[in-house]
C-alpha cells in the first residue's frame, strides 16, 4: 500500500474489525474496508464497494490460507495478476506439478509412513505457513508426531499429513517480479524466516533437549531475515525464475503476471531445491519498503515489491491494457 501510495494511487484497506485500530495509524492508507470478525473472506458487499470504487484487489498470503478457492475464483472485483494460479498454490499435487514442469529440483515425496527411510519433514495440507511441522526419520516417529497434533486437534488423522524428504542445507526465499508487459523477469529480494519454534531450539542445549523429550518442532513463522546470496548463484536464480514463468504460461493461462517467490533451501554444492511457490507478494518483501540491494541495480529509486506493482499498472494504463494484467 505505501508503494501504491508513492505511485499515486489512492489505497483502500480491506481487514477484519480487530485490526483497524492499528492499520489507521499509517497515512498511505486512504480508506479502510471492514469485514466481518468471522469472515472468511472478502464479503460481497465488500466486493460490490471495492468495484465501485475502481478497485484492483491486491491479493496476499492471508487471502488464499483463509478463502475457499472457489470463491476467490469467482470474485468479480478486478485481480491484478493470474487469480487460476493461486490455486495451484493452494493445492499441493497442483503445485508439485507446476514446480517439477518448470524444471525446478523439489524434494521427494514419500508417499506412506511405511517409506519414510530418512529425515522427512511432515506438513499439513494448505497455506498453514509451518505451524505443526515435524521432523521423523522412520514410522514410529511419524507415528507420535501425528498423534501429538490429533491430541492437540491440529489434525484429524494421520490422512492430513503430507510426507515429504528433508533437504540438509540453508533456507532462501527468492522473491521475483515478472513483467507480462515487458517480457522480463525481476529479481527483487531475497530473504530467509524466522521460525518458531525450529530456529530456537539452539538455544536449549542438546543434552536438555533430550532430557525434556522435544519432539514435535513447527515452523510457525514469526517474522524474516535479509540476505545477499553468493553472486555466482544469480544466473541459476534467474533461469529458475524464467522457467517457472514459462511453465506457468503453459499450465495456467495467462502464466504469472507480476510478483511471485520460490521457496526452498540451498545445498553444499550451491544448487537450489524448492518446496514451495507463492504465485503472488509475500510477507519477505516487507524487509524491502525502501528497495534491496538487488532492487537498486535496476531502479534509481526505492522500488519496494508493492511499488513495483504500482508501477506495472501505471504501465499498463498508459502503454497497453489494463486487461493484460488483471483478471
Ligand atoms: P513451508 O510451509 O513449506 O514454506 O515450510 C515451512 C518451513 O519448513 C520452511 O521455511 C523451511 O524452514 C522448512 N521446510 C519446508 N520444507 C522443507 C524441506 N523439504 N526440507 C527442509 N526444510 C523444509
Amino acid at each position: 500500500m505505501k508503494g501504491a501510495k508513492d505511485e499515486g494511487f489512492k489505497t483502500v484497506l480491506v481487514c477484519k474489525k480487530d485490526r483497524t485500530s492499528l492499520y489507521k495509524r499509517f497515512k498511505f492508507i486512504d480508506d479502510i474496508f471492514e469485514i466481518d470478525q468471522n469472515s472468511e473472506s472478502i464479503s460481497p458487499e465488500c466486493q460490490e464497494y471495492l468495484k465501485e470504487n475502481g478497485c484492483i484487489l491486491i491479493p496476499h498470503g492471508s487471502l488464499i490460507a483463509y478463502s475457499d478457492i472457489d470463491y476467490i475464483e469467482q470474485l468479480t472485483v478486478p485481480i491484478f495478476g493470474n487469480k487460476w494460479i493461486l490455486r495451484w498454490e493452494a493445492d499441493r499435487n497442483l503445485k508439485q506439478e507446476l514446480m517439477t514442469y518448470a524444471g525446478l529440483t523439489t524434494p521427494q515425496a514419500v508417499k506412506s509412513k511405511y517409506d519414510i527411510d530418512r529425515l522427512c519433514i511432515v506438513k499439513l495440507h494448505g497455506a498453514a505457513g509451518g505451524r505443526g511441522y515435524f521432523l521423523a526419520w522412520n514410522r514410529e516417529t511419524f507415528e507420535k508426531g501425528a498423534l501429538d497434533l490429533i491430541k492437540q486437534k491440529v489434525i484429524k488423522s494421520e490422512d492430513d499429513l503430507y510426507i515429504q524428504e528433508y533437504v540438509k542445507g540453508v533456507p532462501v526465499y527468492l522473491h521475483y517480479f515478472y513483467s507480462s508487459i515487458n517480457n522480463e523477469i525481476e529479481f527483487l529480494g531475497v530473504d530467509r524466516r524466522y521460525e518458531t519454534d525450529i530456529d530456537g531450539l539452539g538455544r536449549i542445549p542438546a543434552s536438555h533437549q533430550l532430557g525434556i523429550g522435544i519432539q514435535t518442532s513447527s515452523y510457525n513463522v514469526i517474522g524474516n531475515f535479509p540476505l545477499v546470496l553468493r553472486e555466482s548463484l544469480l544466473g541459476k536464480v534467474y533461469s529458475m525464475g524464467e522457467n517457472f514463468v514459462q511453465a506457468a504460461k503453459q499450465l495456467v493461462p495467462p502464466g504469472m503476471i507480476g510478483p511471485f517467490c520460490l521457496e526452498g533451501v540451498c545445498d553444499a554444492s550451491g544448487n537450489f531445491v524448492t518446496f514451495e511457490f507463492s504465485a503472488r507478494i509475500v510477507a519477505g518483501t516487507n524487509l524491502y519498503v525502501m528497495g534491496s540491494p538487488y532492487s537498486s541495480l535496476i531502479y534509481d529509486d526505492p522500488m519496494s515489491m508493492g511499488r513495483r506493482i504500482a508501477l506495472e499498472i501505471k504501465n499498463a494504463q498508459k502503454n497497453t491494457d489494463l486487461k493484460v494484467i488483471l483478471t
